[in-house]
């Protein structure tokens, strides 16, 4: 571009970076959605259709950004991960969160009738907020990560009583809040079961557990391989010392990136409800965190 008397304005632009070898974890949030879901009438306290939806567009972002090692979404927010070695937009924070916010919106609006054929969208549109954060170890980002999880399972077993002694107690939200006040989770769980015959270990893993994304390439044995593609290779492991090693962020050649790039694009974007606190979530699929 020409160089213009105005062009000194680019000198207030900020650099936002985000610091090297670290995981980023981008979190989206629903904005308003308490009340976006009472305009939609979504099924309390889980919409299904509404967590699928959230799912579906998870599913975009993930097949637009190769660079995204896995996902995890709740409610109205979704986190999706970084690999510590990615350089996308040389890892400048707002171009990587506004991306992702966007991407996630588009599909988000753009599949909403799939999900609700009969009540189209009219504004206010939906939207979402987002922020970057890093995590300099696998064991903060999997801290990061159980965080989240515990606080779906927290938040979905007081919901459900909440709900439950509503729908079903025939009270209103303010005693329904009054009762549970001061509860424990065992005491939850056994108005749910000696009340209401609800045994909470019954309800369904995605509103118990959330959802995972990631790419699946199959390795684990106890599943059909017929259709897998085949895992990349994990990066060389750093050993302790060993001199030789040092732990600078992994770049691969053009042609390995590129090649990289082809397994991701072709694997499978898979979609799960289970526990990912564990290690056998992460043991079973090296490849996300290599
Ligand atoms: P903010 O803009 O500050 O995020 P918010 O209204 O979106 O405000 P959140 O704390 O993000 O508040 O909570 C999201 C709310 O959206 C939940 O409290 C719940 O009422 C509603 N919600 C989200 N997903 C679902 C769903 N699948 N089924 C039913 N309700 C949902
Ligand atoms: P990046 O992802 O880096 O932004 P880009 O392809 O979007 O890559 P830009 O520098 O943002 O590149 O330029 C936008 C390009 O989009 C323009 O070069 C032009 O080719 C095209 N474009 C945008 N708006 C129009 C328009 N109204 N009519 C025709 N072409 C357009
Ligand atoms: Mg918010
Ligand atoms: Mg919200
Ligand atoms: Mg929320
Ligand atoms: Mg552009």
């Amino acid at each position: 571009m020409a160089n213009s008397k105005y062009e000194y304005v680019r000198a207030f632009e900020q650099p936002d970076c985000l610091l090297p070898n670290t995981w980023i974890v981008v979190r989206i949030d629903g904005r308003g959605f308490h009340k976006l879901s009472a305009k939609y009438e979504f099924g309390k306290p889980n919409d299904r259709r509404a967590l699928d939806l959230m799912n579906a567009a998870a599913v975009g972002v993930m097949k637009e950004l190769p660079d995204l090692v896995v996902g995890y979404g709740v409610s109205d927010e979704y986190s999706f991960v970084f690999h510590k070695d990615c350089v996308l937009f040389e890892r400048r924070a707002s171009k990587l969160t506004t991306t992702i916010v966007s991407t996630f919106t588009s599909y988000y609006v753009h599949l909403w009738q799939t999900y609700f054929p009969s009540t189209p969208l009219s504004p206010p549109l939906p939207s979402f907020d987002g922020r970057a954060v890093v995590y300099p170890s696998v064991r903060n980002l999997r801290d990061y990560m159980s965080w989240r999880q515990v606080d779906c399972h927290i938040n979905n077993l007081y919901n459900t009583t909440f709900w439950t002694l509503i729908q079903q107690g025939g009270m209103d939200a303010k005693d329904a809040e009054k009762e549970l006040q001061g509860t424990l989770s065992s005491d939850k769980n056994e108005i749910l079961f000696s009340r209401f015959g609800i045994n909470y270990n019954n309800e369904p893993e995605i509103f118990k557990k959330g959802s995972v994304v990631f790419r699946e390439y199959e390795i684990n044995p106890l599943v059909d391989q017929s259709s897998a593609s085949v895992a990349p290779k994990p990066n060389p492991q750093f050993h302790e010392g060993h001199t030789d090693s040092t732990d600078a962020p992994q770049k691969l050649s053009k042609s390995a990136a590129e090649k990289d790039r082809k397994t991701k694009a072709k694997a499978k974007i898979a979609v799960e409800h289970i526990d990912i606190i564990k290690d056998d979530f992460w043991g079973r699929r090296p490849w996300i965190l290599s």
